[in-house]
């Protein structure tokens, strides 16, 4: 039996794979991917592949509206089982939000073998768009929080008071899933951060689609808004983002603004976010149909 790998796909350019993930994905017979992870990214890597192993998509964008977690796990384990040589391709890292725990618990708990290949997760390139660092001594960071903004099950949601606490001491928030919790985020940190506090979001980072704003908590919505910023992407807050404002020149009074680089990249080229993910040639579990061992 072949250990399944649970494979760090990046934040989507082909190139910032580990080779490590480049080889196993091209070894697989079965590519179970999540949404975030391009056609292009996979077209790239199986080039020359033949074979080309079966691809099924089992993320929200995948042709299906969410694949129950249970299902997927069930299905690593009937086609590792079954001799298949088993990839998951998460976005970014798969440790960083991406449910690893508990597949790793249910290969685990079946006998089955695994190996996790770490990919660059989406917030550190987040950090490479703003030209910021997330650590960046200059300003005393004192360290940085990979938070989701989305509630996790069974709680009430982010506690922003206390991570706002932990960004005035010197903590930069790297903030996933959060672009339609933003309102929640500027509310809730009121006695704790100033409006000035330097603030950034970046959409599609590290794909042709990558636009970024960097603005303060103060502007932080308005940006969003006017901006017409939607998920994927990172929220980013902090001052080690003064050297980003002072590289670019933008300010809280622009409202919305990319580094001028950037933003005539942006322009330059178009992404469409649609036909990006599930050529027809991917199998949809749109049916829900149990995957059957061959
Ligand atoms: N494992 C992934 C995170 C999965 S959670 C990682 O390490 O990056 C999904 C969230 O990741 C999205 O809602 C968004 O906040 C972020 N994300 C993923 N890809 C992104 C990208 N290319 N640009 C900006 N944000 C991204």
């Amino acid at each position: 039996m072949h250990k399944v790998h649970l494979v760090g796909a990046g934040p989507g350019d082909p190139e910032l794979l580990t080779r490590k993930a480049w080889r196993v994905i091209r070894e697989a017979s079965l590519i179970l991917v999540d949404e975030l992870v391009g056609a292009g990214l996979l077209d790239a890597v199986l080039e020359g592949v033949e074979p080309r192993p079966r691809v099924v998509a089992v993320g929200k964008r995948g042709g299906c509206r969410s694949t129950p977690q249970a299902f997927i796990e069930r299905l690593m384990v009937r086609a590792a089982g079954a001799g298949e040589r088993v990839v998951r391709l998460k976005g970014g890292d798969p440790l960083v939000f991406g449910r690893a725990g508990e597949e790793m618990a249910a290969l685990a708990a079946a006998g089955i073998g695994f190996e996790v290949v770490n990919g660059i997760t989406s917030g550190l390139a987040a950090a490479s768009a703003l030209g910021a660092c997330w650590t960046d001594r200059r300003c005393g960071a004192a360290g940085v929080m990979l938070v989701t903004g989305h509630s996790q099950p069974g709680s009430a949601g982010p506690d922003w008071d206390a991570l706002a606490a932990a960004a005035a001491a010197g903590v930069t928030l790297v903030i996933y899933m959060g672009v339609a919790r933003a309102p929640a985020l500027v509310a809730g940190r009121r006695a704790r951060l100033p409006d000035s506090t330097p603030a950034a979001i970046v959409q599609h980072a590290a794909t042709p689609a990558e636009r970024s704003a960097l603005c303060t908590l103060g502007s932080l919505v308005p940006t969003i808004d006017q901006g017409g910023f939607a998920s994927p992407a990172i929220l980013m807050i902090g001052a080690v983002l003064e050297f980003a404002l002072a590289a670019t020149g933008d300010s809280e009074s622009a409202g919305v603004g990319s580094p001028p680089g950037r933003a005539a990249c942006a322009a330059a080229r178009r992404f469409d976010d649609q036909s990006a993910f599930s050529p027809s040639s991917w199998t949809s579990l749109d049916q829900r149909s149990e995957y059957s061992v061959r």
